[in-house]
């Protein structure tokens, strides 16, 4: 059996989680290709226009494993539903309703499970449940999950540990961005590329000692929040923020949890060089370029403090 798995959105949040758990059902896990012009404009094309870029973007990748399902024989196309942790803690909306929209926008056989803890449908329990609509006995689908969220939580841990040994370096730059935004060829790619090339050390504010247990740093920056993925990136503001020489927040068009939780961080942060990317799907990169440079150029000026955006 061969699974799709769209390399956008939630499939960021779990890099190892889906994978390991299919592939140790024994079932092959095939890729869409990074975000390239096509799957942007198929994106574009197959989205509400009024939807965030990173949703459009999703809709692309499905479209690309739509297209490749009968030559590379996909039989189905993994799309999970992830929406409340706790009572109060959730994801944005656009994570709730990946599945209904592919459902509903595409001709192909779709898989996903329900991971919603107000109606009890814990992480365990949807991921057991699939393994057993996908033909396996319950004990070997507990086996695959236990295993799975094991090495997820082994990669998150090292994830951590390599970026707390490269804070030693003294060119640390904070990326305040989702995985599935900052690690996108289209969106976050070319911002990292180019702090990497000018010899920055980027540092993912979303890699953080939160991720392997849980931690309520965020609320000193935000008491009220409850989505589970923005909690995250605030924990990471709080644990690396006074170690960096400057923080770029990223985002993309149109974002409500983002647009809100960055306003409110970026007026609590005194004394650190901020640059705001808000990305769109017209994006030149030529504006991105001059942005980012005059960035660095302040960052460059003697270590001289500048408070606020640029
Ligand atoms: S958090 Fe923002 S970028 Fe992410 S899916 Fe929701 S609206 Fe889109």
């Amino acid at each position: 059996m061969k699974v799709g798995l769209p390399k956008a959105m939630i499939t960021y949040e779990y890099p190892v989680l889906y994978t390991r758990f299919f592939e140790l059902l024994g079932i092959e896990v095939v890729f869409s290709e990074d975000t390239n012009t096509k799957i942007l404009n198929d994106g574009i094309k197959y989205s509400a226009s009024e939807t965030c870029l990173a949703n459009k973007i999703y809709l692309g990748h499905v479209a690309n494993l739509v297209e490749r399902k009968d030559k590379e024989k996909i039989d189905y196309i993994f799309i999970p539903r992830v929406a409340f942790f706790d009572k109060k803690e959730t994801v944005c909306v656009k994570f709730y309703a990946l599945y209904d929209i592919c459902k509903n926008t595409f001709d192909a056989k779709f898989i996903t499970l329900n991971v919603d803890y107000s109606c009890k449908e814990t992480e365990f329990k949807a991921f057991v449940s699939l393994g057993i609509r996908l033909g396996f006995k319950f004990s070997k689908s507990v086996m695959a999950y236990v295993r799975a969220k094991k090495a997820q939580d082994e990669y998150n841990k090292k994830e951590y540990n390599t970026q707390v040994k490269k804070l030693l370096n003294n060119k640390n730059i904070l990326v305040v961005a989702h995985p599935y935004i900052e690690h996108d060829k289209y969106i976050g790619y070319p911002v990292i590329k180019y702090l990497k090339d000018n010899k920055y050390n980027v540092i993912y504010s979303d890699v953080n000692k939160g991720i392997l247990k849980s931690s309520d740093e965020y609320k000193k920056l935000s008491k009220m929040l409850y989505w589970k993925y923005n909690k995250n990136l605030l924990n990471g503001i709080m644990e690396y923020s006074d170690k960096v020489k400057g923080i770029i927040f990223i985002s993309t068009f149109p974002c409500g949890p983002d647009a809100m939780v960055n306003d409110l961080v970026i007026r609590k942060i005194k004394n650190k060089p901020i640059l705001n990317l808000v990305i769109d799907e017209q994006d030149a990169s030529a504006g991105l370029y001059t942005r980012l440079e005059s960035f660095v150029d302040i960052l460059e000026q003697n270590n001289i403090v500048v408070g606020g955006n640029v």
